[in-house]
């Protein structure tokens, strides 16, 4: 039942808006808490975090905020302060990413948000929302890739990572090494290579020596890619896939267009696998969820995550749109 008693009569939230110029803006705001959009579930955000879409969203990039004014946030997690539905409890901690959070209905980077119940994820016993926003929507998308390559078949083997210094190539990086898989880490920065090698990364390939796209069929190499990067790195990796291995095709950080041909798909059974983290089904994140919690511990995650502020997300946006954000970044909204 509703009980807006429990609820503080106002909430800070990073505004993303339109100015009298028609100039895209971000700013810190407090709104009333009327201001929030329909859902059963309120939530004490305490934590989100910063995706390349937040980038986008807070650089005022068009294609990600489908109105103005907006919240972004693409995921957050926190404490239920209320539950229409019944579903959840005043004090639960919860993990919301995707379905349009931070993109057409206002995200987490605020201290309350509302959703629908059936977005939500409890997180699993023993995490925390710090936690949880370590991993994140770029840790979740890594998983899922992880769990399409084996659904394939991927079993050992070398699996090629791209655009491993980022958010979901280092999250890969490190579920794949621990796995067991021979991990390859192809990075813009080389400078990073300590970093990915201290991840689990077994090779490091810097980007420009990626193996080019000479013909639609190059060398057998890698069991299993998880791509970030698209483009010419996503075709070129594609062509140099081992029969029956697999692509999980995450992302578009280098580019969206794919020029290739059939001829893997059809004379190498090599499968291109599409991750949606944003739609991917209720059971499918609860299980993706708990085998995070048990292979990516916080430990785990420490080296490759820095906590920043609400403050700090206009900066943070260039940052990681420039390709210089390294890991994974926490938002404290508090
Ligand atoms: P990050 O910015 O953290 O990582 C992207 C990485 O890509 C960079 O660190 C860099 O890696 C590499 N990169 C950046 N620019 C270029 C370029 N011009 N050419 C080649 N490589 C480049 O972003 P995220 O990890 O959050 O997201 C990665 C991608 O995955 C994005 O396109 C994002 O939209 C997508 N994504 C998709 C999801 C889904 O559900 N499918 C969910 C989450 C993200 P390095 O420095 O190692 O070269």
């Amino acid at each position: 039942m509703t009980d807006s008693a429990v609820l503080p009569t106002t909430f800070q939230a990073l505004r993303v808006f339109k100015d009298a110029q028609g100039t895209v803006q971000a700013e810190r705001q407090t709104l009333p808490v009327a201001d929030l959009p329909q859902g059963e579930v309120t939530v004490q955000v305490t934590h989100s975090s910063l995706n390349y879409k937040d980038g986008m969203a807070v650089a005022g990039r068009p294609g990600i905020l489908r109105r103005y004014p907006m919240t972004p946030g693409i995921d957050f997690a926190g404490t239920v302060l209320q539950d229409e539905s019944g579903t959840y409890s005043p004090g639960e901690t919860v993990i919301v990413t995707g379905w349009g959070v931070g993109e057409r209905h206002d995200g987490g980077y605020a201290t309350l948000a509302r959703v629908p119940a059936r977005w939500i994820v409890r997180a699993p016993e023993g995490t925390d929302a710090f936690w949880a926003m370590s991993v994140g929507t770029a840790g979740f998308t890594a998983m899922l890739a992880v769990m399409a390559l084996e659904d394939q078949g991927l079993k050992a083997g070398e699996v090629l990572v791209t655009g491993a210094a980022g958010g979901v190539g280092s999250t890969a990086v490190a579920l794949l090494a621990r796995a067991g898989y021979e991990v390859t880490a192809s990075t813009g920065r080389l400078e990073e290579a300590d970093y990915l090698t201290g991840l689990g990364a077994r090779h490091i390939i810097g980007r420009e020596e990626m193996p080019a796209l000479k013909r639609p069929m190059e060398g057998e190499r890698w069991s299993g890619v998880v791509d970030t990067v698209g483009g010419a790195t996503l075709a070129g990796a594609y062509a140099s896939t081992r029969t029956h291995g697999s692509v999980a095709v995450c992302g578009l950080a280098g580019g969206a267009e794919l020029n290739t041909t059939v001829y893997p798909m059809i004379l190498r059974g090599v499968n291109l696998l599409g991750i949606d983290s944003v739609t991917c089904p209720t059971e499918r994140r609860e299980s993706a969820w708990a085998r995070l919690a048990h292979e990516l511990p916080a430990a785990t995650l420490a080296p490759m995550t820095q906590e920043r502020g609400l403050s700090e997300l206009p900066a943070l946006a260039q940052e990681i749109l420039a390709g210089r954000v390294r890991g994974r970044t926490v938002i404290d909204v508090t």
